[in-house]
């Protein structure tokens, strides 16, 4: 275990703090040790992933962060089932299936997480989502590992059942027989439209807010409140998508969460809908029954 390790480099977004405790961790036994770790001393436990839709808390968080590594981060294909370890990449999983030509992963091209993040958000993308493909995760805490289906997950709408203290540390991946030259003509068809309307060369952490009605994207109700483009300290609403919050360069967690609070009062005060955020928060009290931050920007 490490000591005071910082997080925000470890974010797609590059803000925040640093973990109390931090460790990488390689096999199953390793995790629980790390489990037992945070119970024996009442901290919370968390694990980051690519840190792609994860705000760090400025002042950090104080207890104990594991990222999978080694064993956990594996990628293999056996008949039609690809099984990744939770700390493997969506996009070497990806290019796993591809090579063995199987297709109904494409969705994951733009997602820049891993396997356990994905399970816990039910990641999803141009009408493919985790839920589709997956076929079971193990799910291991303090005591004991389980397979859970997606139904023991809970997987809907970029949720899942999971909590901090249950850790995902491998997936069965349910794909079909596919042309290779089909994947790619989806892929890259994916890829063109997530370049044309997303900003893809700037730190962002993902989506801020989940849609919230399926005829209203969360980007246009943040836009027609007036606040693309809007600035707080080194932190502005995208220009180019306004459910997406880019650093400049010098952005603190703290400007991000001032905007994220600005756009969640404007909709509700101009059209009665309370935005829930779809970036994961850790921070003070995360994991451990309180909030962070404050319930005013958790929806
Ligand atoms: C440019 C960009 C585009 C994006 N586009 C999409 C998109 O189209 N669709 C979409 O769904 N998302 C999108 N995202 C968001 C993000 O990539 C996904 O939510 C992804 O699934 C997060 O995975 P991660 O490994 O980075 O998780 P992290 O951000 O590191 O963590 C997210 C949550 O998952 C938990 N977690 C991570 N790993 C595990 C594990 N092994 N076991 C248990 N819990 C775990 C963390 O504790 C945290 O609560 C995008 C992000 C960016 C930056």
């Amino acid at each position: 275990m490490n000591e005071n390790v910082p997080l925000g480099q470890m974010t797609t977004m590059g803000t925040g703090g640093a973990a109390r405790y931090f460790a990488e961790v390689a096999s199953i036994d390793e995790v629980q040790d790390a489990l037992r770790l945070a119970t024996d001393e009442d901290l919370p436990f968390a694990v980051i992933g690519l840190g792609s839709n994860l705000l760090v808390a400025d002042e950090g968080f104080p207890g104990v962060v594991v990222r999978l590594v080694g064993e956990l981060a594996n990628v293999s294909v056996g008949g039609h089932v690809l099984r990744a370890g939770g700390g493997a990449s969506l996009a070497v999983c990806l290019h796993r299936a591809r090579a063995a030509e199987l297709g109904g992963f494409e969705f994951a091209c733009a997602i820049p997480g891993t396997v356990g993040g994905g399970v816990w958000m039910n990641a999803g993308a141009y009408g493919g989502e985790m839920v589709n493909v997956l076929d079971r995760a193990l799910v291991v805490d303090a005591l004991a590992a389980e397979w859970r289906d997606s139904v023991q997950l809970g997987l809907e709408y970029r949720r899942s059942n999971l909590t901090h203290g249950k850790v995902v540390v491998k997936a069965e991946i349910r794909l079909s027989p596919t042309g290779g030259d089909d994947i790619r003509a989806v892929i890259a068809e994916m890829q063109s439209q997530r370049k044309a309307a997303q900003p893809t060369n700037r730190r962002t952490f993902g989506s801020v807010f989940k849609n919230p009605l399926p005829e209203l994207g969360a980007g246009q109700a943040v836009e027609a409140v007036g606040l693309r483009g809007h600035t707080h300290g080194g932190a502005q609403i995208s220009p180019k998508h306004a459910n997406f919050i880019e650093n400049m360069g010098d952005a603190a967690t703290e400007d991000a969460l001032e905007l994220i609070r600005l756009a969640r009062s404007r909709v509700y005060e101009q059209y009665g809908l309370l935005l829930e955020t779809e970036v994961q928060f850790l921070g003070p009290r995360s994991g451990q029954g309180g909030s962070w931050p404050p319930d005013d920007i958790l929806g």
